[in-house]
């Protein structure tokens, strides 16, 4: 086989590492940057003439995007009944993978999933792996492991925790080491633990966080975990987690502590950004709304000192629900980044890229526009450190280039979106009381059955052909 050789010729080059731009030349053979800088020079590797060029002149030219907080299986959803429940995992799985493609496009080309249903992220990554699927490079978590006072042991103990849930139920050390032997066992990547929602206490003991942490190592994987609170934050710290999702809450000491072991703190903002910036849209009830408002009042104060204490930021969006699609605004979390952490955009761009890299299991290989490391490149018209929004647009994402390939997208996708099953039984969205019908009204004239009898005397067909509706409504692609 050949070699493939392309250069991205006079681009400003942002390198991923924090370091000011520059305008350079970069080489890549096969799936490899082998120089960046003037070609006049290109160092030991010498291209071979007529090779293929992209002309960046007057673009930035930036290592692809690592978003290591993207959830393949929520498939856009709007509750949790929708995550766990109504749509089985074989349909789960083909949308997981029609989604990939479109997070690709928007310039995020790797990403890490911290947690999902069975174990369609496993299979996901490999399809990609394989080329059965396009989408960016992957790392996956199976189910979360919860306890009965953690994130996602969402329904009642009558009904317990289905196996469709993203959530796998483990209240005893003996039940967490058996389900993470099972998880290596099937490839995940990592294991994903889930502590309380909004990080109101504890949900695993000190023990039980070091005993997952050192059984997860001993197997030669890594773990992460949902800690909006301090005490679960720093106890995930303490136990020597790999890296950690929100840190919401945290006091002083606890950002010492954390900056002191150099684990990497991913937010995710963009979820609770998006409910709280545009309420008319989502529908976010005002009650919500506030409680929202007010924790990220808060995790402002909190990030804005860990970013001065020299915490080490990755980028995470959250993409998977209705309110975070994919492909949409991933790069919104950089912008996030600097309004809720005090980082200048060189900072969230490093954030976005080199510190994302050992998350997908590439530390030192990935996120760098740097010879030898891997050639995923993204050719922007703009300049992001100007104005962060320019990388939102997908008309700006001129190019975007994984493993050395220049990727070329159809428009099949364009606009499209597939929806998971919803609740499938609603009767009404109102209690229908007598005065909401009557009206004060002495001698009640509201008329009955306005549609003949005889409209429903194929009882089981009707029923039938709107269930068909209700199904062939939810699975058609909306354009
Ligand atoms: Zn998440």
């Amino acid at each position: 086989v050949p070699d493939r050789w392309l250069q991205v010729r006079g681009g400003t080059v942002i390198d991923g590492t924090g370091r000011p731009p520059d305008r350079a030349d970069v080489l890549v053979k096969n799936n490899r940057i082998v120089a960046v800088g003037d070609s006049t020079c290109p160092g030991e590797a010498v291209p071979p003439d007529g090779i293929d060029v992209i002309d960046a002149t007057g673009m930035t030219v930036m290592p692809g995007l690592i978003d290591v907080h993207c959830h393949m299986t929520y498939g856009e959803a709007n509750t949790e009944e929708e995550i766990d429940l109504y749509t089985g995992h074989e349909l789960r799985t083909l949308i997981a993978a029609a989604n990939a493609e479109k997070v690709l496009r928007a310039g995020v080309t790797s990403i890490s999933q911290p947690g999902g249903s069975y174990y369609i992220g496993v299979g996901v990554r490999e399809g990609i792996k394989r080329g059965l699927v396009r989408g960016p490079r992957m790392t996956a978590a199976g189910r979360y492991l919860t306890t009965s006072n953690g994130l996602t042991d969402w329904y009642p103990t009558s009904v317990g925790v289905p196996d469709g849930s993203i959530g796998v139920l483990t209240n005893t050390v003996d039940e967490m080491k058996t389900e993470i032997r099972k998880q290596v066992k099937n490839g995940v990547d990592l294991i994903k633990l889930a502590d309380s929602p909004y990080g109101q206490y504890q949900a695993f003991t000190d023990d039980e966080l070091k005993c997952v942490a050192d059984l997860t190592h001993q197997l030669g994987k890594r773990c992460t975990i949902h800690a909006r609170g301090a005490a679960e934050l720093d106890a995930a710290v303490s136990a020597g987690f790999d890296w950690i999702m929100h840190g919401n809450l945290m006091t002083n000491e606890v950002i010492d502590r954390l900056a002191a072991s150099g684990i990497t703190l991913a937010p995710t903002l963009l979820l609770l950004a998006n409910m709280c910036d545009w309420p008319e849209l989502t529908g976010t009830r005002p009650t919500d709304l506030s409680g929202m408002r007010r924790m990220l009042e808060k995790t402002a104060e909190s990030l804005h000192a860990a970013h001065r204490a020299g915490v080490r930021f990755a980028m995470g969006s959250d993409t998977g629900f209705g309110i975070t699609p994919y492909g949409e605004w991933h790069a919104r979390e950089l912008e996030l980044l600097t309004i809720y952490a005090g980082m200048s955009p060189l900072e969230a761009i490093t954030a976005a890229t080199r510190n994302g890299a050992d998350m997908v299991g590439l530390g030192g290989q990935l996120g760098q526009v740097t010879p030898g490391f891997l050639a995923d490149l993204l050719v922007v018209k703009g300049d992001p450190l100007a104005n962060l929004r320019v990388l939102l647009d997908k008309a700006n994402i001129l190019h975007v280039i994984k493993d050395g390939n220049v990727q070329v997208f159809s428009d099949d996708l364009d606009g499209k979106r597939f929806q998971f099953d919803r609740l499938p039984t609603v009767y009404s969205d109102v209690n229908l009381t007598f005065e909401m019908v009557c009206n004060d009204d002495p001698s009640p004239s509201y008329t009955v059955a306005p549609w003949s009898l005889s409209d429903a005397k194929d009882l089981v067909h009707d029923i039938g052909s709107l269930q068909k509706n209700l199904v062939d409504d939810s699975l058609e692609p909306v354009d």
